[in-house]
């Protein structure tokens, strides 16, 4: 069976400079996976490579996608499109920011699932869009469906936003940082619903908490500096990580707020390991070679040690 997401050996530069350094990734069919990171670990750049959404300046120099088989960096970007909307669900931190704030609800709901060919007429549309809010949890629908964004609250937006990336059935859907910024008991609420309304989809959940994946993802991987440092079933890695970065974050508990977590971040580098400056028992080669991926205990890892 193919997988529905490869990434192998990807790397993406920003004038020379490279910010994802030969990242692989595999997903299959209905599983979700973590991808847990500092701030500016290279969670997102990985993210927007998959859904073919990287800034104007950034570009992937080497490595490829294969989603469900179809070599995605040479797909053309009309076609690219079409899938993000069925195919690939993205999920974005600042959910304010994908809705239109001249258009209700309802008129951007409409609107999406037209587009997609997700419904055949606009009233059906409307029944969709009012059926898919009653499953985010609004009671009030038709109140939501006419009100503009700009009225709704930031866990209302949250929610609607929610209902227009899963409405379209996606196969993947990335949420990036979705739960970051809301109080402990919102997060779990938002991430409950997040879990619920994506039974259908595989899921790839970005957080800079390592904690949060517990009990919710089948697999992760751990980002830092731009490479994966280490990736495989994520109870085993919650149980007993391997590399010095994820005992780290592991160490570090569940109060990193993201300006915190920011600390474990390192520049990104393509040669030596980037936790080099910070790991308590560094080896020789560490400041000069980065380590090549090995199989360790049922995972990947990529560490000197191993
Ligand atoms: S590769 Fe070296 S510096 Fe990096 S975590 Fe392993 S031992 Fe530490």
């Amino acid at each position: 069976m193919s997988a529905l997401l490869k990434v192998e050996n990807l790397s993406v530069t920003v004038q020379n400079r490279p910010i994802l350094y030969d990242v692989s990734l595999e997903m299959e069919k209905g599983e979700t996976w973590g991808l847990v990171g500092a701030s500016g670990a290279g969670k997102s750049m990985l993210a927007r490579s998959i859904t073919g959404l990287l800034p104007r300046g950034i570009s992937v120099t080497g490595g490829q996608i294969l989603y469900n088989g179809l070599d995605w960096l040479k797909t053309k970007e009309l076609v690219r499109r079409r899938i993000r909307g069925n195919g690939i669900g993205y999920l974005v931190q600042n959910t304010a920011s994908g809705l239109d704030p001249v258009y209700t609800v309802q008129q951007q709901m409409v609107e999406t699932l037209l587009a997609n060919d997700c419904a055949d007429s606009q009233e059906e549309a409307i029944e969709v869009s009012a059926d898919w809010l009653g499953k985010v949890g609004f009671i009030e629908v038709r109140r939501i469906l006419s009100s503009y964004p700009h009225s709704l609250s930031g866990g209302m937006v949250q929610r609607v936003y929610l209902a227009m990336v899963f409405m379209l059935n996606p196969e993947l859907v990335i949420a990036d940082e979705f739960s970051t910024g809301l109080d402990s008991t919102t997060e779990k609420e938002m991430l409950g619903l997040l879990f619920q309304v994506a039974e259908k989809s595989s899921l790839l959940m970005i957080t800079h908490n390592i904690l949060l994946l517990g009990g919710l993802t089948d697999k992760m991987a751990v980002m830092n500096g731009g490479v994966i440092v280490e990736s495989g079933p994520t109870e085993l890695i919650l149980k007993k990580p391997l590399h010095a970065y994820s005992q780290a974050l592991l160490g570090a508990g569940d109060n990193m707020d993201p300006i915190a977590v920011q600390e474990f971040g390192v520049s990104v580098v393509s040669c030596g390991c980037p936790f080099f400056s910070r790991c308590d028992s560094p080896w020789e080669e560490c400041a000069a070679q980065l380590p090549h991926v090995r199989e360790v205990e049922g995972r990947k890892v990529r560490c000197h040690r191993y």
